[in-house]
């Protein structure tokens, strides 16, 4: 099926008139659908439509910004199956973490759609007995939301519906992997009733048509996640004296194991973190940071879990599904090359699996290391597929100075049972998500998220309240 752009209220092909098969990672052969292959033109054109209506999005009441938003969460909601399959056969995820995310969406939409109705601004109390004091919210006005694959319906989710509720209009360049799915949101949102303009969306490579999205001077606004690479790349082209930038990238994450802790409990939470999404998160737990106490115990036992892991099309909704790509599969092989290059032990998995079942798909098994030293490249870098590295330590110093030793920062977990490691861990390791027994993925939406260190631009943080603070100026008013 061939899939369009959607710029100022209309489905349109690409000015180039070429596409880019979308394809499913456990049967490449299939594709999912074409994507428009968009050039600058149709960037520049979407953001000439978001210019066009941005001014009456802006001025509509906030409660009717938000019932578009609640419709929209509707719709999610009505089509939730197909999107979820869609989400599966595009993405690779497992039918449980395709359907999560899909609720996460709705779950955003309404959440933001009842912020719509009240983010007015605030009363103050004034020194003076005339003056009426109060701090205003406006629109920032248009802003560019720039997504990556691999939660291709919940990150365009928790961009677009702060900004809309808040009334910016925006446009959405998804990833061109799991671009289908984006526009299966995108759609809701038409099918919604946001008036034409208001949300635009363009697909295609990220030079050309993130390269408008970034520099084009009518742009307010960018919201960018993804590697760390593309985003140093936005940064410098958005030129953030000139426009808000906020940036989302990678991690690291640890999950420190303490002796006080229940061994099997750790292994669950560690495994859950490295092996769910295929690893595919950007807070996926990639480095467990084992006391020497509980290291032998803590191996063999994760070893087992990875072992006891389904691999499988997530359409039978296993453990654990393909990698996105080819591009991914191999990166994560190729570093298991240089795991075993630099001296880790292999103590599980390693390899593309290659039955006849599952011979075309990208699929690798879980894979864990010991011997890993924390200077080593497959403990400082983002692998982003199912490779746990296991560092032993030999007290709680060491195993912070090995959690923070790395330039990222965004999610990172304890698990013990003592109160004073648990409250030390919390306030010395260097992350925006801090977590004690449990999982270093997962997230609520309430709350604000964001990394630290090289992992996120820091300024501005995503979802909740905080969400709001990116899309909107406050303007303090003296109403004498
Ligand atoms: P990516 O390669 O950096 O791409 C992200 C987006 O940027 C895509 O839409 C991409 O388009 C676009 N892009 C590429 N070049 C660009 C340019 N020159 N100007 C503007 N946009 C450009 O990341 P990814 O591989 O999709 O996603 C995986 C990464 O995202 C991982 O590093 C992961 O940790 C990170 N991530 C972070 C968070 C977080 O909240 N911290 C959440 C999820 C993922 P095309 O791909 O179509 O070229």
């Amino acid at each position: 099926m061939a899939y369009q752009n959607f710029i100022g209220g209309e489905w349109c092909d690409s000015a180039s008139g070429e596409t880019t098969p979308s394809r499913n990672p456990a049967a490449p052969d299939e594709v999912v659908g074409e994507v428009p292959r968009s050039t600058a033109a149709d960037a520049t054109a979407a953001v000439d439509a978001a210019a066009a209506a941005s001014g009456e999005w802006a001025a509509t009441p906030g409660p009717e910004r938000g019932a578009v938003l609640r419709e929209a969460g509707g719709l999610l909601e009505d089509r939730r199956d197909d999107i979820t399959e869609t989400l599966v056969r595009e993405e690779g995820k497992t039918w449980s973490e395709a359907a999560g995310e899909l609720q996460r969406a709705l779950d955003i939409f309404h959440y933001y759609a009842s912020k719509a109705a009240d983010v007015g601004g605030e009363v103050r109390a004034s020194s003076a007995r005339e003056r009426h004091l109060y701090v205003d919210r406006e629109p920032v006005g248009i802003v560019s939301a720039i997504t990556p694959w691999n939660y291709p319906i919940a990150i365009p989710a928790w961009k677009l519906a702060p900004a809309l509720a808040t009334g910016n209009a925006a446009v959405l360049k998804p990833a061109t992997a799991g671009a289908v799915t984006a526009i299966e949101l995108v759609r809701c949102l038409d099918d919604a009733g946001f008036p034409d303009g208001v949300c635009n969306l363009v697909t295609g490579p990220g030079d050309a048509v993130g390269g408008v999205l970034t520099t084009d001077d009518r742009v307010d606004a960018v919201s960018f996640t993804g590697s760390e690479t593309v985003g140093d790349i936005v940064y410098q082209a958005a030129a953030p004296d000139q426009k808000r930038v906020q940036l989302e990238m990678g991690g690291k994450n640890p999950t420190v194991v303490m002796p006080s802790a229940d061994v099997g409990e750790a292994v669950d939470i560690v495994g859950g973190g490295a092996f769910g999404t295929t690893g595919q998160s950007c807070t996926a737990c990639s480095r467990a940071i084992v006391h020497e106490d509980v290291h032998g115990e803590f191996l063999d036992r994760i070893v087992e879990y990875a072992e006891s892991l389904s691999v499988g099309p997530g359409i039978d909704d296993p453990d654990m599904g393909p990698h996105v790509s080819e591009a991914e599969l191999t990166g994560t092989l190729d570093y298991v090359d240089i795991a075993r290059n630099e001296g880790a032990t292999l103590e599980t998995g390693g390899n593309r699996l290659g039955d006849d079942e599952l011979a075309d798909g990208y699929f690798v098994e879980p894979t864990v290391f010991s011997d890993v030293e924390p200077d080593m490249r497959i403990a400082q870098e983002e692998v982003f597929g199912p490779i746990l590295s296991v560092v032993s330590v030999e007290s709680f110093e060491d195993a912070l100075d090995v959690a923070n030793g790395v330039t990222q920062g965004l999610s990172a977990s304890v698990v013990t049972d003592d109160l004073r490691e648990a409250h030390r861990f919390v306030r010395e390791v260097e992350a925006g998500v801090v977590k004690t027994n449990e999982k270093t993925t997962g997230l609520e939406l309430h709350v604000p998220f964001g990394g630290m260190k090289a992992s996120s631009s820091e300024t501005y943080r995503e979802q909740g309240d905080a969400g709001l603070d990116f899309y909107t100026i406050s303007k303090t008013v003296y109403l004498n």
